[in-house]
């Protein structure tokens, strides 16, 4: 996860996650031991007052009588309609352990009729079913309890789930006593308390979904937040050269940060253009104010060459400045040229012109570059008119730098050839040589300025310059809306492609 939006997201999908666990074991670890204590009171005065009901009734008489259907003994209605208002489980057992009355709640059933459990129960099998389990369940608690009254919780088969129960054993004295050995009472707990198999069974399977969910929020909350920085990256990545320094972060007042963040850059770019312009003026100056003094040391030393009377050892050293002097107006030229193209003052005089005049001018150079410099030039000039709209003497220039170029870079007996062909809206020019070609690494560099490959020869006088001509090369086909590139391979050649649209 390398971005921001990435780790904001895991981030937040991790945070959540332990929130979840932490909460399920608090819950897991805050449960009370007794969380049923009202229910409990409830169940248990219940049963005391059934107890009682029934106590008090044998006091008066018997509490049990013989249902006529089954020939079972079952508490007498007399009694059990004593407690109707009960609206729990409730479950008499006999001294056999065997149900003598049970009702459920809502729905009292007595010992009336065919069986004890049919009055009020479900019409359905299943459902009587069912309830006969649940009413079997309670009354094996009586002979578990040992006499001794008892609550706790108990599972049922069916709907009712768990169901929490209250024992009291009903004492008996010598004698059989009223025939009733215990009453349950009984209530589901339903959803009122959580196991915690349940909690952590929960957890686990909400956990998937509300992680999905978290992430797809959080990734869409961190993608909405984090939209601004991208838009400054955009607008940063789009200032990519001093030309650009003018331009300035614009919005993101989204956040407190984000605006510092934006005025911090526009602050920085600002210093950034100070210096940059303060720079190209001083080039600019620097470079203007050397004209003049170069040109008269030319015109001076050119003087003294013509001079007559110039012993032979004296004429050797003016040659050698005249040739420095040269060297150094080029430079000035060039470097004049860059600081006004760095500060819009060079434009461009654009005019439509046949490019085949111009290719004819540059074969007349090249041919003589070729016979100073034994290598084969080959101008390619096509054979119908190809007019396109061109600043002429920028062009001249941006050709004669890449054929003196190749001239140079490429040793005795090798061939430059210029070719030129015409596309849908362009004309591609190529300037290919048989020489000492680019290393791969050094290809990037090259439309550098002041860059050089092989900076310890540039003094001796082999292959002189200053490394500006590519620089100079690359404004003008951008300016003309064009685009130069080079292919090349060391000790094989290289081959420089300029593309120029044709223009309207
Ligand atoms: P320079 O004045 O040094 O020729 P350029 O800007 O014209 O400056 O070229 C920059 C560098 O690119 C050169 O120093 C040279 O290393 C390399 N280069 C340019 N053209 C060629 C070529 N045709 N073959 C080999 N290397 C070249």
């Amino acid at each position: 996860m390398r971005t921001i939006r990435g780790r904001l997201t895991v981030g937040y999908a991790i945070a959540l996650a332990t929130t979840m666990f932490v909460f399920a074991a608090a819950i897991l670890f805050l449960q009370t031991p007794e969380p049923f204590g009202d229910i409990d009171d409830r169940l248990r005065v219940e049963a005391e007052l059934i107890a009682n009901i029934i106590l008090e009734s044998w006091e008066s008489g018997p509490v049990l009588e013989t249902e006529s259907a089954s020939g079972r003994e079952v508490l007498a209605p007399r009694v059990s309609n004593l407690f109707q208002s009960v609206d729990d489980y409730v479950v008499a057992v006999g001294l056999r352990g065997d149900p003598i009355f049970a009702a459920a709640p809502r729905a009292p059933v007595s010992g009336v009729g065919d069986t004890i459990f049919t009055v009020g129960v479900p019409q359905d099998r299943e459902g009587q079913a069912e309830l006969a389990s649940v009413f079997e369940t309670l009354a094996a608690l009586v002979s578990r309890s040992e006499d001794q009254p008892a609550s706790g919780t108990v599972r049922a088969v069916g709907s009712p789930g768990n169901l929490r129960y209250f024992v009291r054993p009903i004492i008996r004295g010598p004698d059989p006593g009223p025939g009733v050995s215990g009453i349950v009472t009984a209530t589901p707990t339903g959803g009122l308390a959580l196991g915690p198999g349940r909690i952590l069974g929960g957890v686990l399977l909400s956990a998937p979904f509300i992680l999905v969910a978290s992430i797809s929020i959080g990734y869409l909350l961190a993608g909405r937040i984090l939209a601004p920085v991208d838009e400054i990256i955009d607008e940063i990545e789009a200032i990519t050269d001093g030309r650009s320094l003018h331009r300035r972060v614009a919005g993101a007042e989204s956040t407190e940060e984000l605006a510092r963040l934006t005025s911090t850059l526009n602050n920085m770019l600002i210093r950034l253009e100070r210096s940059f312009l303060s720079l190209r003026r001083f080039t600019a100056d620097a470079s203007h104010e050397l004209k003049t003094p170069l040109t008269v040391l030319r015109s001076g030393v050119e003087r003294a060459i013509t001079h007559p009377q110039a012993p032979p050892s004296v004429l050797e050293v003016l040659e050698e400045t005249l040739i420095e002097v040269n060297r150094m107006t080029e430079l000035v030229d060039s470097l004049l040229m860059l600081a006004r193209t760095d500060e819009g003052r060079a434009p461009l005089h654009l005019e439509r012109a046949d490019i085949r005049d111009l290719l004819g001018e540059i074969a007349e150079t090249a041919s003589i570059l070729a016979e100073q410099s034994s290598v084969d030039v080959s101008v390619e000039i096509p054979t119908r008119p190809m007019k396109m709209a061109i600043d002429r003497s920028r062009i001249r220039q941006l050709f004669m730098n890449l054929l003196s170029n190749a001239v140079k870079y490429t040793p005795r007996g090798g061939s430059v050839a210029i070719g030129c062909r015409k596309t849908d809206r362009d004309v591609v020019f190529t300037v290919t040589d048989t020489g000492i070609g680019i290393a791969a690494g050094e290809l990037p560099y090259i439309f550098d300025r002041f860059w050089r490959a092989d900076v310890a020869r540039s003094r001796t006088g082999q292959r002189p310059g200053v490394g500006l001509g590519l620089a100079i090369c690359k404004w003008i086909a951008e300016a003309h809306g064009g685009s130069i590139s080079a292919k090349s391979k060391r000790g094989k050649g290289t081959t420089f492609t300029v593309t120029l649209p044709v223009g309207d």
